[in-house]
């Protein structure tokens, strides 16, 4: 009986082998001949992939003649990640992206500044797989936004439009005619006469004399700055006075405006407007609504990485609170992450529902709420204080005089 079942198994093991041979026999002949596309890729391990800059043996480091590696930032978002580009010695095109392994906006761990150069490639290399906790990464736009360079619709000279708005019709001008035509204005699109700087150009004649807060004709010219990649102050903030306008718009006067204002007035400090991070390593319970730690919120990486790590080795659990699923939520971590899925604009009212609820179950922490400045956190030997009890300010409160509400001519 024993044999015969034996038999039976292997029999059975074969079919299901053959078969599922079978199905991928293409799929498995390539594999084992590292085939792609019908050509024979270059290397058994890597396949066609390129192969890589450094090469380590034994903890000893040499660079390969084929690429160079050179530091760079990216200009992918508003994070300007330190970052290594790896570029093929002979085209001399960048083919790799990748973080560098000094900077805690691609990295943690990263790297003391005095460590030599040939350390950081040995720590971020396999050797005693040294570069899984050193690993620097660029983000997976990081990785692609190279490609711009050789994009065949990359804008590189200025564009002048030349039908009507909305009809898209664009023509390329020289950067002369770009500073003539702004500068001095005239009929530029067929449609009437439009102001030059020139136009502009008086900072003595006031806007308005009836509202000299206006200021002068100069301020009617609003400059617009875009991600500040280390040219806005000498290049934008230059003209701007030297043309004698007060109106420059950066790039924070638009994006994460509310989070930045938020910050600075729970920090007091308008001046320097702070951002602020949850402390993932120390934090038991994180609400992140409208964002999500592991895809937004700069430096996403160094976040991504730092939340991937305190959910598993540390206490931290968490709630995302969006619309769309993201990839912050991770079903490999059971209940320590959860999302609870919201519709678009409904997160005020969510939260107005949890302070009704704290307050009617008096679910607040009245002893911290109990200490309002650093001099009361001293006496009490607390770790911090809050200033929340300063939002009901409670002195000189008016009495209501119902007078107020009769009609004017009954008084
Ligand atoms: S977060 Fe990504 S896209 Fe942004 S600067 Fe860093 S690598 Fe580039």
């Amino acid at each position: 009986m024993e044999t015969s079942r034996r038999n039976f198994l292997i029999g059975t093991s074969i079919v299901a082998g053959s078969a599922a041979v079978g199905g991928y026999h293409e799929t498995l002949g390539k594999a084992i001949t590292m085939q792609r596309r019908g050509e024979k890729a270059k290397d058994a391990i890597y396949g066609n992939a390129p192969l890589t800059e450094i090469i380590q043996k034994e903890g000893k480091i040499a660079f390969s003649n084929d690429y160079v590696v050179k530091p760079s930032v990216c200009n992918g978002c508003t994070t300007f990640c330190s970052v290594r580009v790896k570029i093929d010695a002979k085209s001399g095109e960048v083919v790799r992206v990748f973080g560098n392994p000094y900077s805690l906006l691609s990295s943690d761990p990263w790297l003391p500044y005095k460590t030599p150069l040939i350390e950081s490639f040995k720590a971020t290399s396999g050797f005693k797989e040294s570069g899984l906790e050193m690993r620097s990464t660029a983000c997976s736009r990081g990785n692609l936004v190279y490609e711009k360079l050789k994009d065949p619709f990359r804008v590189t000279t200025p564009l002048k439009r030349v039908g009507k708005r909305g009809e898209d019709k664009w023509a390329s001008i020289s950067i002369e005619q770009l500073i003539k035509e702004i500068s001095e204005g005239g009929n530029l699109f067929g449609e009437g006469e439009v102001q030059g700087l020139k136009a502009l150009a008086d900072t003595k004649t006031l806007i308005d004399a009836q509202n000299p807060d206006y200021g002068p004709i100069a301020n009617k010219l609003c400059v617009l700055g875009t991600a500040d990649e280390g040219r806005q102050n000498y290049m934008v903030h230059r003209f701007v006075q030297s043309f004698g306008t007060v109106n420059f718009m950066g790039h924070t006067s638009i994006c994460g405006l509310s989070m930045r204002a938020g910050e600075a007035a729970y920090l007091d400090d308008f001046a320097t407007s702070p951002h602020m991070k949850p402390d993932f390593e120390h934090c038991e319970f994180l609400l992140s609504i409208g964002t999500a730690p592991a895809q937004a919120g700069n430096p996403f990486k160094r976040q991504a990485k730092l939340l991937a790590k305190s959910r598993t080795g540390g206490a931290l659990r968490y709630v995302i609170v969006t619309p769309i699923l993201t990839n912050s939520d991770s079903i490999a971590v059971g209940d320590r992450s959860r999302w609870l899925p919201i519709k678009p604009s409904g997160d005020l009212a969510l939260v107005m529902g949890m302070i009704r609820v704290i307050i009617e179950e008096e679910r607040y922490l009245k002893a911290y709420l109990a200490i309002p400045s650093d001099v009361a956190q001293k006496t009490l030997n607390e770790v911090s204080f809050t200033n929340a009890s300063h939002l009901v300010i409670m002195d000189g409160v008016k009495k209501v005089r119902f007078w107020w509400m009769l009609p004017r001519w009954l008084m």
